[in-house]
């Protein structure tokens, strides 16, 4: 089987994805990228309870070549994002309050630091139907320089060089949303501004901010 350690990291993520509340059945897909190959999740698949086997391996055209299922309906989505951001692996799913935001907000702006490992502000692609090429270039545009996005009426959508960094991506996103609309029903929100950004971003390089290390 190809890429078969990945299709089991796909499988992974799908189970993890649902246990922490992102996705209710068959309401999102996850791909990963090996050189030229990318497996995806089915189409119409309960993403909790894929298999490996699943899974469907496709070049970066879109063209099949290993796999029994029909691909997510999203492929336009996964492959237009590999090719502009060259990232390893992509989670979306319909996650409730990034997408209650998605319907509402054009962006979540900055207020937590943990924001800046997604590349800072959030941005909300504007609406197009899904599978279609229209939402995969509104999604690569709002992409731009960050790990995650939100699609309007739709979901939300993430990044990472490993299926298992783009699974963290999307949770961090969806704690972000459900932050945000806390902050929203207590009142105006302070946010940081471009000089406490830069000193965060100085401060988590000089000290590897997220890792466990020795004395
Ligand atoms: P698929 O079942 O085709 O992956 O569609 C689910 C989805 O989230 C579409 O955006
Ligand atoms: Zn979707």
């Amino acid at each position: 089987m190809l890429l078969e350690r990945e299709r089991e990291e796909l499988a992974a993520a799908g189970r993890r994805l649902a246990a922490s509340g992102l996705v209710i059945g068959t309401s999102g897909n996850l791909s990963v990228r090996v050189d030229d190959l990318v497996a995806v999740t089915p189409t119409g698949g309960v993403i909790s309870e894929l298999t490996a086997e699943m899974m469907t391996v496709l070049d970066l055209e879109g063209g099949i070549v290993e796999g029994e299922l029909a691909p997510t309906s999203e492929v336009p989505m996964h492959l237009a994002v590999y090719r502009a951001t060259g990232t390893g692996a992509i989670t979306h799913t319909h996650a409730v309050t990034s997408t209650a935001l998605a319907c509402t907000l054009d962006e979540i702006p900055v207020v937590h630091y943990a924001m800046l490992s997604l590349g800072g502000t959030v941005r909300v692609a504007p609406y197009a139907t899904y599978g279609t090429d229209e939402l995969a270039a509104h999604v690569v545009a709002a992409l731009d320089g960050r790990q995650a996005a939100l699609l309007r009426n739709h979901g939300s959508l993430a990044i990472g060089g490993t299926v298992e960094k783009a699974v963290a991506n999307l949770e961090l996103t969806e704690w972000v949303a459900e932050l945000y609309t806390r902050c929203l029903a207590l009142g105006s929100p302070h946010l940081l501004d471009e000089k406490a950004q830069e000193a965060v971003i100085l401060q988590a390089l000089a000290g590897d901010y997220g890792t466990t290390r020795k004395l």
